[in-house]
């Protein structure tokens, strides 16, 4: 049997799954637990990472080395930055890039690390399998780039300097290491973000408004994927 890895970055983005799922064993490492279950004929392992890139790294290694992920999808919310976003809307990042490396100093582009890519592709059969259960549930889903960053934006300032220097339509905290650690070990991923709030000066009051229903419309949206994956 296939295994699919899910990961969240905060208990909220995960426990609609563990509610849908209902039986599962709990397994911890690494600080996080991680629970599996099987859900028709795949084994499925959740775990939310805590906030930020470093621990979604090692969440997303450990459920790619221990628990030999054959898929890696991510669920949760993030920041709007496209105008054409508003709360509760569903991206689907085409690629993720970290709008906070810089090592500019010494002529490279930001956000670019030697040997790595600016920009990370999500896995196209993924991508496919979400635009057409989104389809199938009358979603309308915004396709496009995703930043990541060691920050929670709520600034109109700092908004529009990661959408006109990265092209990124909607903004989060785990994407882009997700993104790195998958694809450096070879499992295609993909990402899913529902919007809690639009990254701007009213994003911290937006966030706590909506991060529970946002965060469900995300995992509702994981289980279609998963049953379009059949
Ligand atoms: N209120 C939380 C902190 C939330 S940090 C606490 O006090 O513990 C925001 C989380 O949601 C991160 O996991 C990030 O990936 C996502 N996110 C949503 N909106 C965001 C924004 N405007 N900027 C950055 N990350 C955002």
């Amino acid at each position: 049997m296939k295994t699919i890895g899910i990961i969240g970055a905060m208990r909220e983005e995960i426990t609609p799954l563990l509610d849908f799922f209902k039986k599962y064993e709990e397994i911890k490492i690494g600080g996080n637990s991680f629970y599996t279950t099987t859900y028709k004929n795949y084994n499925i392992v959740i775990a939310y990472s805590k906030i930020g890139k470093i621990h979604a790294a090692l969440t997303c290694s450990t459920i790619a080395l221990h628990f030999h992920a054959d898929y890696i999808i991510f669920t949760g919310v993030a920041g709007g930055l496209s105008s054409d976003l508003k709360v509760g809307d569903i991206v689907l990042a085409s690629s993720l890039c970290q709008y906070d490396v810089d090592i500019s100093a010494f002529g490279h582009p930001l956000g670019f690390i030697p040997e790595s890519k600016l920009y990370i592709d999500t896995d196209s059969n993924l991508n496919e399998i979400a635009k057409k259960a989104a389809i199938k549930q009358n979603i309308k889903l915004k396709y496009g780039i995703i930043a990541s960053g060691d920050s929670f934006i709520s600034s109109a300032t700092k908004k529009q300097w990661i959408i006109d220097k990265f092209n990124a339509c909607a903004v989060e905290m785990e994407g882009a290491s997700i993104a790195v650690v998958s694809s450096l070990l070879n499992i295609p991923f993909c990402i899913i973000r529902a919007i809690s709030d639009s990254a701007d000066d009213n994003a911290d009051i937006s966030f706590d408004e909506f991060l529970v229903d946002s965060a469900k419309r995300s995992a509702a949206f994981i289980i279609s994927i998963l049953d379009e994956i059949q």
